[in-house]
């Protein structure tokens, strides 16, 4: 069967999965953490067997001259030629790319160019990018773009109500990121319920990076994420929605350059600027039941944002026949998603409290309206998928 192999490489880590299509069979899979560190960490799975091992990776080459090694001597792969595609995950695909596409020297320059808009993304799936072609040379690369299922959004939702001049001069507009996650919701939910319940979705990715995503028959309507990853919902540290004008009036008061208020909203808002304790919804539940009132204040004003969204996207969808949580928060934290959901009833979003406790998939009360489920998310399948399908074209 052939194979291939999804990427998604971050600044300091780089994440595969090897599958066998179409059957969508993991092989392998493994992560390899803390890149340009002499105690970097690589974990991998192989029939049910994890290993570790720990050792210096200066750069992404390095890191995936390790991946490839141990693709072949763990019996994954008997020869390199096995792998025909390899997907990888690609933050922004700008106005350019509304599909995944195959990669050539003009995708990857184009690629480049977009880090002006996603500077703390493209530049390192580019590295990976690299990476694979001096490795893997007979392997075709494909990029599947975070914004590319967003690109269904109406005008009337991804315009902002600046000069126009700007749309037209550098693109600004909303694009939306976590589009492989959605679609892959998407794709659970229309493949397990019917049309009742796959019509009008909303998918609330809570990771570290979080978004909500309105989903009208199968297609992205609106998405919290904009321009770039940072607005929207309350995440682990960024801010999310602020109004704009806190942005000069800080650097003038603060005598902040702009990257640095860049730094204060990307780095030091949200979850952590808030409670003071920490990104991790983990640690703050945590304060909070130890009586820290900036952690409980963090959590309502996370809370509140995403049943913000909630409200304002059932209004776009006209109604709403499932919500799902995913991602990090979504897939494991009971109190959040009961907190969200408490007041959500006027949606009619109801949910069992002894499911939702067990994180199961169906979490909603017999007598609520909404659908409500938990799906672990799958973007690396996304990939393989897509993948799969721009080399069968
Ligand atoms: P990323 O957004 O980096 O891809 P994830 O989707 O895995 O990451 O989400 C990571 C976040 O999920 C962590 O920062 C943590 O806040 C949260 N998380 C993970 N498990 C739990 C849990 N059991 N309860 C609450 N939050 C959790």
């Amino acid at each position: 069967m052939p194979k291939i192999l999804s990427v998604n490489a971050g600044s300091s880590s780089l994440k595969f999965k090897l599958y066998a299509m179409p059957a969508e069979d993991v092989v392998i899979s493994g992560l390899v953490d803390r890149i340009g560190h002499s105690d970097c960490i690589f974990t991998y799975e192989y029939q049910g067997t994890k290993h570790k091992s720990v050792q210096a990776v200066q750069n992404h080459t390095e890191a995936v001259q390790l991946v490839t090694d141990a693709l072949l001597d763990s019996g994954a792969i008997r020869d390199k030629s096995e792998i025909v595609g390899i997907g990888h995950r690609v933050a922004h695909g700008g106005r350019d790319y509304t599909q995944s596409t195959e990669i050539t020297p003009v995708v990857q320059q184009k690629i480049d160019e977009l880090s002006d808009m996603s500077p703390l993304h493209n530049p390192v799936n580019l590295l990976g990018i690299e990476a694979f072609e001096k490795l893997l040379p007979d392997a075709r690369e494909v990029a599947v773009f975070d914004t590319s299922f967003h690109s269904t959004i109406p005008s009337k939702a991804y315009m902002y109500a600046l000069p126009f001049e700007y749309y037209e001069k550098y693109g600004i507009r909303r694009y939306g990121f976590h589009g492989q996650s959605h679609q892959y919701i998407y794709s659970e939910v229309n493949r397990r319920y019917d049309r009742d319940f796959s019509r009008k979705i909303i998918s609330c990715h809570l990771g570290n990076g979080a978004s909500v995503c309105a989903i009208k028959d199968g297609k992205s309507v609106n998405t919290s994420m904009g321009f770039t990853p940072l607005a929207g919902l309350v995440m682990g540290t960024r801010s999310g929605d602020v109004d704009p004008n806190i942005l000069p009036f800080l650097a003038e008061k603060e005598d902040l350059s702009a990257a640095d208020v860049r730094q204060i909203l990307n780095h030091k808002s949200g979850l952590l600027g808030l409670s003071g304790v920490s990104n991790d919804v983990r640690d703050v539940l945590k304060a909070e039941a130890d009586g820290n009132k900036r952690a409980e204040l963090a959590l309502q004003v996370y809370v509140h944002q995403i049943q913000t969204y909630i409200a304002a996207y059932t209004a776009d969808l006209g109604g709403l026949q499932t919500l799902v949580f995913t991602a990090g928060v979504g897939e494991h934290s009971a109190p959040i998603r009961e907190r969200v959901c408490a007041a959500l009833g006027y949606l009619g979003v109801k949910i069992d409290a002894d499911a939702n406790q067990d994180n199961d998939l169906d979490i909603s009360a017999a007598d609520s309206r909404v659908k409500v489920l938990v799906i672990p998310t799958n973007e690396e399948l996304v990939i393989a998928r897509e993948t799969e399908k721009v080399l069968d074209s």
